[in-house]
């Protein structure tokens, strides 16, 4: 079972709408996967590719599955969305 993602900029269990990997320098590979929400990505606006990491490696846009809910999820979308994560998820690691 996989947990929820968390958001970065306001700490709160969320549908994210962009990630970024965080490379410590040290090690090519990244060292952390982090989230935004909606609502935090509308404030603060996007992650900004880390310098001296290819944007495209840095960070991005998740894709969407049809309507955005900054806050409050339904139990409904709570659903759905984990379905979609986790389906996600799989068809990423095959
Ligand atoms: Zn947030």
């Amino acid at each position: 079972m996989l947990t929820m993602p968390k958001c970065h900029d306001c700490g709160k269990f969320c549908r994210p709408v962009e990630w970024q990997m965080i490379y410590s320098g040290a090690l090519p590979e990244p060292q952390e996967e982090i989230y935004k929400c909606a609502a935090c990505v509308e404030k603060h606006g996007s992650f900004a590719p880390q310098p001296g990491i290819k944007p495209e490696y840095s960070c991005g846009k998740l894709p969407t599955t049809g309507a955005t809910f900054p806050d409050g999820m339904t139990e409904e979308d709570d659903k759905e969305f984990n379905r979609q994560w986790n389906v996600e998820r799989m068809t990423h690691n095959a």
